[in-house]
């Protein structure tokens, strides 16, 4: 792992300024809210948009996933405090009434989803509500080049095209005040980096992963492009870059109204009006 000097973490916080000037991730009298997990990327995130001046609040969901869970909410409790961050926290419980692994094992029994899918769509949900109660304008995730190189290629390789109108630094097709827009400032910044500038800031995070993460195919893909990127620098970037000029005509593809509609509750795309994933989780929540 690469150490970091002082002129390096400057370059990598302009990188990051840059990403958001040039997409107009941010607009005066945004509010924007961080989803934070206490990992590396949404805590770099989260730092930078303070530091940079914007009005910017955390929000975890506590998924209350053992030991992982405690110290993620612990080290964002001491982040925010030290650094004067509004840190909101809701749990998997107050929502729902169990932990996002007792959610899951019902879920499964019923349909074939994987770990992260459920998790996802949950905690998008989730995002959002809270994110209008909280009166903010945008949300923003730590969703760096290497996740987002890693699901360009898995959503084709399962001709999943459509999962791609969530790709982009900025997302959401819907013009709707009920689905707040995301944006992802750290878009253009690999894994590698983010994790050599929060090991260099000392940042209290935990770096082993989120002991629910099996998703196998994932892995298969991340493995497979780290050889091609070794092999090849810049592929990532390259991956990344061809899909940013595809996204308009996707998107246009696939608006609302062409046979593709949007999940009330959750704002994914759907074939109908309530995505199968929220139809799972309304059984959950009956
Ligand atoms: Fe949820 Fe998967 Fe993230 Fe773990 S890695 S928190 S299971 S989405
Ligand atoms: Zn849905």
């Amino acid at each position: 792992m690469m150490n970091m000097n002082d002129k390096e973490k400057s370059e990598f916080e302009e990188k990051v300024r840059k990403t958001i000037e040039d997409f107009h991730l941010i607009e005066k009298g945004d509010k924007v809210l961080v989803a934070c997990s206490g990992g590396k990327d949404s805590t770099t995130c989260l730092y930078l948009l303070k530091k940079f001046g914007y009005n910017v609040e955390g929000l975890t969901i506590d998924l209350l996933i053992g030991q992982w869970s405690k110290e993620n909410l612990d080290n964002l409790k001491i982040f925010c405090d030290k650094e004067g961050i509004k840190l909101h926290t809701i749990s998997i419980r107050d929502e729902f009434g169990y932990s996002i692994c007792y959610i899951r094992s019902i879920i499964q029994s019923k349909h074939d989803l994987s770990n992260c899918t459920i998790c996802g769509v949950i905690k998008r949900w989730l995002l959002n509500k809270k994110a209008r109660e909280i009166g903010a304008t945008k949300i923003a995730t730590g969703h760096n080049l290497d996740d987002e190189a890693e699901t360009v290629l898995m959503n084709i390789s399962t001709g999943n095209v459509m999962l791609g109108l969530r790709l982009g630094p900025k997302t959401g097709i819907l013009h709707s005040e009920k689905f707040i827009p995301r944006i992802k400032p750290m878009y253009y910044l690999t894994n590698a980096e983010i994790r050599a500038y929060s090991e260099a800031m000392n940042f209290p995070v935990l770096y082993d992963p989120c002991p629910c993460a099996v998703d196998s195919f994932r892995h298969l893909v991340r493995r497979h492009l780290k050889t091609l990127e070794a092999e090849k620098p810049g592929t990532k970037r390259q991956i990344v870059d061809t899909f940013l000029e595809m996204i308009p005509i996707v998107k246009d593809y696939y608006k609302p109204g062409k046979g593709v509609k949007i999940c009330e509750l959750c704002g994914e795309p759907s074939s109908k009006n309530i995505c199968k994933t929220c139809n799972l989780i309304q059984l959950l929540r009956s």
